[in-house]
């Protein structure tokens, strides 16, 4: 059984995930991914920005900690991405950190309205502050503006706002119009990611209405478990080929030196 490539995974860095590094590869070579990528949450100008991400100075410790693992374990391709958050203002801080080093592939992420990090547990209480319709079209404007900075290869979580079950009134097919239009321009790649299953939402990201655009659109797909612990790799990933195969994808993509390639979505 070969499963497509993990891409979405996460390492102690960054404050709120678990276990060595090498269990999370240990466990993506158990359960058969046809690759590993790290994309750890990357870090903020300013070190006291929030308390769930790599600080400045761990940059270069990430790299040599997946550099390490590419060269203990031959029998699995290992991947070098980041996680970067789509936050206006913060551009030149994106460009300075792509620069950086050579990536494999990086996926932006829209975690903040303003100063608040919507789907942080502990500020949950905010929901009940704001309206839902307004924060699901705060959040796509976002999305839509993540795209266009031309900085990201492939869009994470696409549907994270209901992660607690705050779903839109508004249809989504309509909330995320304006957003196909803007990435199938970019030919920009979206992400299925299994973690909504462990979360009140129990639904993949993005929802089955939102994937069957996808579809229509020709968007290429890639595969993420946004492990925060080694038994989390490739979680539900058989699920989650089942899905997009029954939405109608044929293929996936994975990236090498921020170069794409597409493969077959294989049955199970
Ligand atoms: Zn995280
Ligand atoms: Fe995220
Ligand atoms: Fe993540
Ligand atoms: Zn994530």
């Amino acid at each position: 059984m070969q499963l497509p490539a993990d891409y979405h995974v996460h390492t102690f860095l960054c404050n709120h995930a678990v276990g060595d590094p090498n269990e999370y590869v240990v466990q993506a070579k158990v359960i058969g991914v046809s690759e590993i990528g790290f994309a750890d949450h990357a870090p903020m100008p300013r070190e006291d920005f929030d308390d769930w991400r790599m600080s400045k100075s761990q940059l270069e410790e990430y790299i040599r900690l997946i550099e390490g693992l590419r060269a203990r374990h031959t029998g699995l391709e290992i991947r070098l991405g980041l996680e970067v958050d789509y936050i206006p203002g913060y551009e030149w801080w994106t460009e300075r950190l792509i620069k950086t080093y050579e990536w494999d592939y990086i996926i932006g992420s829209v975690h903040y309205l303003g100063d608040w990090d919507f789907d942080n547990s502990r500020k949950i209480q905010r929901w009940n502050e704001v309206e839902v319709d307004s924060v699901w079209r705060q959040y796509v404007e976002l999305l839509i503006k993540a795209v266009q900075s031309g900085f990201f290869d492939v869009i994470g979580h696409l549907d994270l706002p209901k992660k607690f079950g705050h779903r839109p009134k508004t249809n989504v097919g309509l909330l995320f119009a304006d957003f196909f239009r803007v990435a199938a321009n970019a030919g920009i790649a979206i992400e299925i990611n299994t973690s909504g299953l462990r979360k009140d939402c129990r639904e993949i990201y993005p929802s089955m209405e939102l994937l069957q655009e996808m579809v229509k659109l020709g968007t290429p797909i890639t595969f993420g478990s946004d492990a925060h612990a080694p038994g989390e790799v490739g979680w539900e990933f058989p699920r989650a080929v089942a899905l997009a195969r029954e939405v109608g994808f044929k293929s996936w993509v994975r990236f090498i030196g921020r170069k794409r390639e597409h493969v077959e979505l294989r049955t199970i």
